[in-house]
């Protein structure tokens, strides 16, 4: 079965989000673990994250994915940035624990003018500050358009931080359709290709989650807008290709597309039919 859910809002706790996702059909969600810009969390209800880890075992759901606050930037020339980065980043890892056992998904960072390879070095040196052997989380780095100085724009970028991180179990990575799509890997006419080369480059054993988007941008723009499916250039039947792929068989699938609820509901009826 495919497993898919859909970004939500965890401002009501755990086990309101994980009811939420499953009135729209979803048996996996995403979330922010805090502000989306950064900014301080708040306390996590233990008794809360414990319902719905109970709820989650109950009603047969798939892992789920934590976002990481996405201007954090470990990998920024100003060495305050990058402490608070690793702060945030290590402060998530720590909270994940209360819901063991899923993952936690972040943007690499952007070099801003370094170059790749310093920022790679710093991104692996953050990474090898915060993962703990004692986690059970797996980290997920995404899958990035290129746009700006982002890292994480090819899968050798990708390949080259998890090369380097010394608790590599712990490390796996998020393909984002609509990013790698406008990074030119060509997911509607050469998709058996595309995981061909994941598979060389990274690895598709590290492949451990999908954000499942249509890009409202070309082919090989490096622009990041997402779209609804079938509403962008990747269009309805290659997305519907991708999630029967079985390299993506099993793995969770979220939908970051534009949508209110009944909109992601109508989303997830459709992959799972096209899954089908
Ligand atoms: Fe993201
Ligand atoms: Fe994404
Ligand atoms: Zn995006």
């Amino acid at each position: 079965m495919l497993h898919i859910g859909c970004h939500l809002s965890i401002s009501k706790g755990f086990l309101h989000i994980g009811k939420e996702a499953q009135s729209i059909g979803a048996d996996t969600f995403q979330f922010f673990t805090r502000n989306p810009q950064g900014g301080k969390a708040k306390d996590i209800d233990s008794a809360d994250a414990q319902k719905y880890n109970d709820y989650a075992r109950a009603n047969g759901f798939a892992k789920i994915v934590a976002h990481a606050p996405y201007t954090l930037n470990p990998c920024s020339d100003n060495p305050q940035t990058r402490e608070f980065a690793l702060m945030v980043l290590a402060d998530d890892l720590e909270r994940m624990e209360y819901v063991p056992h899923n993952y936690y998904n972040f943007h690499p960072g952007s070099h801003v003018g370094q170059g790749a390879d310093k920022g790679i070095a710093m991104i692996i040196e953050t990474l090898n500050r915060i993962l703990k052997p004692e986690h059970t989380t797996t980290v997920l780095l995404e899958t990035m358009s290129g746009k700006g100085s982002e890292v994480g724009r090819s899968f050798e970028e990708l390949a080259e931080i998890i090369a380097d991180v010394k608790l590599k179990e712990k490390m796996g990575v998020c393909l984002d359709t609509c990013h790698v799509f406008a990074a030119g890997y060509d997911i509607v006419n050469n998709l058996d290709g595309v995981f061909t080369e994941f598979d060389k480059i990274i690895g598709l054993e590290r492949l451990k989650a999908v954000h499942l988007n249509d890009s409202m941008m070309p082919f090989a723009s490096n622009k990041d807008r997402h779209a609804k499916i079938g509403a962008g250039e990747i269009g309805q039947a290659a997305l519907e290709r991708f999630v029967r792929h079985p390299a993506v068989k099993d793995l969770p699938m979220i939908l970051e597309t534009p949508n209110d609820l009944a909109g992601y509901a109508a989303e997830i009826k459709l992959m799972r039919a096209a899954a089908e």
